[in-house]
């Protein structure tokens, strides 16, 4: 392709809303361009490395057994209405009327509309099971679109769907979309992780997400420091036995704590290790309040707390609600004495702590030596709590670490859930209905692709890995005039297409350092600089990757990019 005749727009200036590298290099290298907030275009150039990243996708998806198909982006809300989504999903959902008054939604995501479609056309075990997946756009109106492409209102994702007469079958798809997604992953330079993740309020226990390695990562990942165990910080299981004290039990006693809210306002006021505090929240779960107890140094973690009541929604409770319940303010809550009715439930840790101290449901007042099944009784311990760096590996191996990480794929065993919904069934071998059994499998192909660019690019602009990149060559003619300067660069320019090999020829009439620049920007792998040795046959080859150069005669180039690459 010539310079000269597509569309590459850079820019010197970083845009200001751009926060974070993909996003600055991809407005900057002329890749992509925002229309609305979270909405992009791709220019030609983001394009085609998208188009390269599908390109694995489909070839890994393929090769798992899965067809492709395309479903439509406006959807009836009847289908979503089946399935109780239309209300829970709320306002991320998009929604809009048709002439005659009737609602769609925009695709968030295809379960609904997959699972009717297969309901419809698969009445026998004969066809099952099958894979389809589809690379779509979807529309989800974020409350906080943001990080370019890693966060958008609208951008591609590969879903997948399978489905199955039973559990074995549904478990050995999940193991052939695990392998496609290492593939994958690995295909396009990742650096990632596997990590088990959160199956949230659809049922089903197996679910895996995919974290691209980095510290803009709005997720967290424990991981541990000598076994493969890694897991979504909301998820790892804290496996430790805390040691009783030893200490004998004193006499409750009722102090002032004026001011002090806070757990480490009051351990440093009382001169206590924050070990020894009993941290209480109130939580409001579904449509009833919980007292939630853990160690003053450690974090309730609200998706264990919703799993382990085996709730929906938990939320905390307000200032307002708290003060009604325990006619105090939200610091100096406590299990002390609390209304009966009110149920209480702890972390395995707060069972161990001897002549601690917690809230005495007394505006500025605490408890000390408050000792659990003596001064209060919670109705269970659980694993409620976040688990910490240090603490030992849940798998028994090593100590846990923490990472940042970017999601971009999960997969996820639904098993009946949207069948159920929406009447999936199918006639089995004795020409019985059936329930269908699913697995769900997405890969955000814009966000990995944003990904790929947070992981590789440097101070200058991007680095492409070799599948990914738009070209593999950047061809630079530094003074097209020169007509030996010309003539050579043309005479590359077709050796390598008919070589196979994809160039980008700079054709423009730019100062040199502007070409360089952008092609440091723009960030192919291979840069052919031809200039003032073009008379004598020799050109430059620098690699982007690491800046390595040296000069080549024309007649070695073809042998020396294609080994390169
Ligand atoms: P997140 O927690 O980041 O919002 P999610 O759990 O909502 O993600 P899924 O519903 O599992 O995501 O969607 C499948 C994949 O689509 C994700 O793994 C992610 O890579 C991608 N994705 C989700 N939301 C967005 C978005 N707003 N912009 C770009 N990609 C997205
Ligand atoms: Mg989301």
């Amino acid at each position: 392709m010539r310079q000269s005749q597509t569309l590459i727009p850079t820019l010197k200036e970083t845009p200001a809303d751009a926060e974070i590298k993909s996003h600055q290099l991809l407005v900057r290298a002329g890749y992509i361009r925002q229309t609305a907030s979270g909405v992009y275009s791709f220019l030609p150039m983001g394009n085609k490395v998208l188009k390269n990243v599908e390109k694995i996708v489909r070839e890994e998806m393929e090769k798992a057994g899965s067809v492709e198909m395309l479903m439509p982006s406006l959807q009836l809300s009847e289908l979503w209405k089946e399935t109780g989504r239309w209300y829970s999903m709320g306002p991320e959902l998009m929604r809009l009327h048709d002439r005659h008054e009737r609602e769609f939604a925009l695709g968030a995501t295809h379960e609904e509309v997959v699972t009717s479609l297969i309901r419809d056309e698969v009445k026998s075990y004969k066809k099952l099971p099958l894979y389809v997946y589809q690379i779509q756009t979807k529309f989800r109106d974020e409350k906080r679109p943001r990080f370019g492409l890693l966060r958008g209102r609208e951008f591609i994702m590969k879903d997948a769907y399978t489905f199955h007469t039973n559990q074995e079958s549904l478990d050995e798809a999940y193991q052939k979309m695990f392998q496609a997604y290492q593939n994958i992953f690995t295909r396009c330079g990742l650096n990632f992780r596997a990590v088990i993740a959160d199956s949230g309020a659809m049922g089903g226990k197996d679910t895996h997400e995919f974290m691209v390695l980095s510290e803009i990562g709005e997720d967290t990942i424990a991981f541990s420091d000598t076994s493969d165990f890694a897991a979504n910080i909301e998820m790892a299981a804290v496996n430790v036995t805390y040691e009783q004290s030893d200490e004998t039990a004193l006499e409750l006693e009722i102090v002032d704590t004026p001011g002090y809210n806070t757990m480490d306002e009051v351990s440093q006021f009382l001169g206590q290790p924050l070990a020894k505090g009993i941290k209480s929240l109130l939580f409001k779960v579904d449509e009833r309040y919980v007292l939630v107890l853990s160690r003053g140094d450690h974090e309730i973690n609200d998706i264990k707390l919703k799993n382990a009541l085996d709730a929906t929604h938990v939320e905390l409770a307000s200032e307002k609600e708290t003060k009604q319940l325990l006619n105090t303010k939200v610091g100096s809550i406590g299990p002390v004495h609390v209304p009966k009715d009110l149920e209480v439930v702890a972390d395995h840790a707060v069972a161990a702590i001897r002549n601690g101290y917690c809230g005495a449901n007394e505006n500025d007042k605490h408890y000390q030596n408050v000792n659990p099944d003596r001064d209060f009784n919670a109705s269970s311990y659980q694993d409620l709590r976040f688990i910490k760096e240090g603490d030992p590996s849940p798998d028994g191996q090593g100590k846990i670490k923490f990472a940042k990480g970017i999601e971009v794929g999960h997969i996820f065993k639904l098993g009946q859930f949207y069948a159920e919904k929406l009447g999936a069934q199918y006639l089995n071998e004795q020409g019985k209905q059936e329930t269908m059994t699913m697995g769900c499998y997405g890969i955000g192909v814009s966000r990995t692709l944003a990904s790929i660019v947070e992981q590789y690019h440097d101070e200058n602009g991007i680095k492409w890995p070799k599948e990914i990149t738009p070209y593999h060559v950047h061809l630079i003619a530094v003074n097209p005039k020169k007509q030996d300067q010309l003539d050579l660069s043309e005479d590359i320019y077709k050796q390598l297409q008919q070589n196979n090999i994809s160039v980008l020829f700079d054709d423009r009439k730019e100062r040199p350092g502007v070409k360089f620049a952008d092609s440091d920007l723009i960030g192919l792998p291979v840069r052919i600089t031809v200039g003032k040795k073009a008379q004598e046959g020799y050109v430059e080859c620098k690699l982007r990757e690491n800046g390595e150069q040296e000069d080549l005669h024309v007649s070695e180039l073809v042998e020396k990019i294609s080994s390169l690459l």
